[in-house]
């Protein structure tokens, strides 16, 4: 079985770890962080369950105590957003601090697979991207496939139906441009506005509007209220490991290259990472949010 590293022990690598571990993902997961304490203290509390661990190990320290990329790095190291703040005025500090991550995985072997968390997500997946170019590396960010679940629930939710049953994706940036496409959504086969009719529930530009909003705005919420959010992209992330590992073929919106910057994209991935399936059909008005998002991220996707 796997051996998965997590770089960066805070809210996001745990919880990121707690989900590899009860999704019996790997048979080790190792935790890294500049903070070496925190590291090594959250490895410690999961070893105090090794019997209910299975096969698996965990163990951790500071960036001096990596070995090995692994098979899979999950990338978390960095700075979350303030109340507020949006995720690009994360970039600097993050950029600086997964550059020196990359220089800390150079120095060790390189893992197989990269799966990039830190915010603003895009943008450090295309760094990633363009720093291990031919170095046998297959980079993939988690994208949108969280603005995607999001979506889903909603929808679930104000439609009184399973989430299961909701076809629905939100492409582009991760971030305040990102593009929820609600003409392509599909609920029984049928579009939303022709679900809505049928059960006598309104979607008109109001509700269009809401549901864009509520969206883009979810992430935000969970930081007003909690000053974080990680529970949710801790499963979403052991979702894309979980796809790479078990070599799934799952077509999710994660960030890889598309049209000279990373975006949220449906993409085949497994083994190998994502393989970038290009954009679905779109109604004109989401198409021209897309062109809206990919310029967004055009201003910070350069070389
Ligand atoms: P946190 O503050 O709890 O933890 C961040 C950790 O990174 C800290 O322990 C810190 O010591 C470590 N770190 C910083 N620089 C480092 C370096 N150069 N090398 C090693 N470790 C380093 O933050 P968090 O809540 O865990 O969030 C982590 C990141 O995940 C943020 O950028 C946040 O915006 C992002 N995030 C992304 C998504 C998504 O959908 N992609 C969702 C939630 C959070």
């Amino acid at each position: 079985m796997a051996h998965i590293t997590i770089i960066g022990a805070g809210a996001v690598g745990v919880a990121c770890a707690n989900a590899f571990l009860a999704q019996q993902l790997a048979t080790r997961v190792s935790l890294y962080d500049a903070n070496a304490q925190r590291a090594e203290g959250e490895a410690l509390d999961f070893e105090h369950v090794a019997p209910l661990l299975g096969q698996a190990r965990v163990d951790g320290g500071g960036m001096d105590r990596l070995e090995t990329g692994g098979d899979v790095c999950v990338i978390t190291a960095g700075a979350k957003q303030h109340p507020g703040e949006s995720r690009p005025a994360l970039l600097e500090r993050n950029a600086a601090a997964l550059h020196s991550i990359a220089g800390a995985l150079e120095r060790t072997h390189l893992p197989r697979v990269a799966v990039v968390v830190s915010n603003p997500v895009d943008t450090m997946t295309f760094k990633l991207l363009q720093r291990w170019q031919g170095r046998g590396v297959h980079v993939l960010g988690t994208g949108t496939l969280l603005d995607s679940m999001r979506l889903r629930a909603r929808l679930a939710q104000w439609l009184n139906v399973s989430g299961e049953s909701v076809h629905a994706w939100v492409l582009g940036e991760h971030g305040d441009s990102s593009v929820p496409l609600l003409d392509s959504a599909r609920v029984a086969g049928v579009s939303l506005e022709t679900f809505c009719a049928r059960r006598g529930i309104p979607f008109g530009a109001a509700e269009r509007a809401g549901l864009t909003e509520w969206v883009r705005g979810a992430a935000g919420k969970v930081i007003a209220l909690k000053g974080a959010t990680c529970h949710a992209i801790g499963l979403v992330t052991a979702r894309v490991v979980s796809a790479v590992l078990r070599d799934e073929r799952v077509l999710l919106p994660v960030s890889a290259p598309i049209d000279g910057v990373c975006a949220g994209v449906p993409c085949r991935v497994g083994h190998d990472g994502a393989e970038v399936l290009g954009w679905p059909d779109m109604s004109p008005a989401e198409r021209a949010s897309l062109d809206a998002s990919l310029a967004v991220l055009r201003r910070t996707c350069v070389a």
